[in-house]
């Protein structure tokens, strides 16, 4: 069977070794098999992967190749430190399941108010369980995971720091319509409501008594919030990072 061409195109380049950037590749065919199939053999999970033309043409990614083809492969989503192409972003879930490695995102995201499932003992047949259940997009540094067949919506957290993650995540995403500060649990993902202090007052120490007068339950795990150091320090964060993405 004879081999075919393909060129990745964008930041799905970064997800080649190096010696492979930039250039046409040749893909091996042994089997029979499809554009997923090889895309993925070359380390690139489907689920980075946008359009896909094949001789000029827009083709499914399940497509079975035949040998000889010329293959394009386009990403899903923008490279945020180097935005230059337009993408098409596909409709995914604004509803997120996060590898056991992502808890600081995780938090971030919650403070944010972004639906955000995490739990730091998730195994990942768990969390591809979970996604297709509950229709949620895996977000994940680990490619092994999205390569899976039954994951259909995902994707590849490139940054290895949190406020970077963040920042991917709600453009690729488009999230700032949906940011609800302070809504939800940092601790489970529940919504928090704001509760009277005398309905408190017998668990908070002296000191928190005599400062705070706001107070917020965990509608799912009881956990109370008030606006102390812990809360500024959030505040702080999430009002810069708010307006460095709406410069953006
Ligand atoms: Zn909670």
């Amino acid at each position: 069977m004879k081999d075919v061409t393909i060129t990745f195109h964008g930041y799905l380049n970064k997800l080649l070794p190096r010696e492979k950037r930039g250039r046409t590749l040749r893909g091996e065919l042994k089997d029979a098999r499809s554009i997923k199939d090889l895309i993925e053999a070359m380390g690139i999970p489907h689920t980075e992967v946008g359009r896909v033309l094949v001789g000029g043409c827009t083709n499914p990614i399940s497509a079975q190749l035949r040998g000889g083809e010329d293959i394009q492969v386009y990403p899903a989503f923008i490279d945020i430190n180097n935005p230059i192409e337009e993408i098409t972003l596909p409709p995914m879930p604004r509803r997120f399941i996060l590898d056991v490695h992502l808890g600081t995102l995780a938090k971030y995201m919650r403070a944010l108010g972004i639906d955000t499932l995490y739990e730091n003992y998730y195994s990942d047949e768990e969390i591809v369980e979970t996604a297709l259940r509950e229709g949620r997009t895996i977000l994940t540094r680990d490619r092994g995971i999205l390569k899976r067949k039954s994951v259909e919506y995902g994707y590849l957290v490139k940054s290895n720091r949190s406020r970077e993650q963040l920042m991917e995540i709600f453009i690729n995403f488009d999230l700032l319509p949906s940011v609800q500060t302070f809504s939800r649990c940092l601790r489970c993902n529940g919504s928090l409501k704001e509760v009277e202090k005398r309905e408190v007052a017998h668990e908070l120490d002296p000191l928190t008594e005599k400062f705070y007068d706001e107070f917020f339950r965990c509608s799912s795990c009881n956990s109370l919030y008030w606006k102390g150091g812990h809360w500024e320090r959030m505040k702080v964060f999430i009002d810069n990072f708010l307006i460095e993405l709406k410069a953006r």
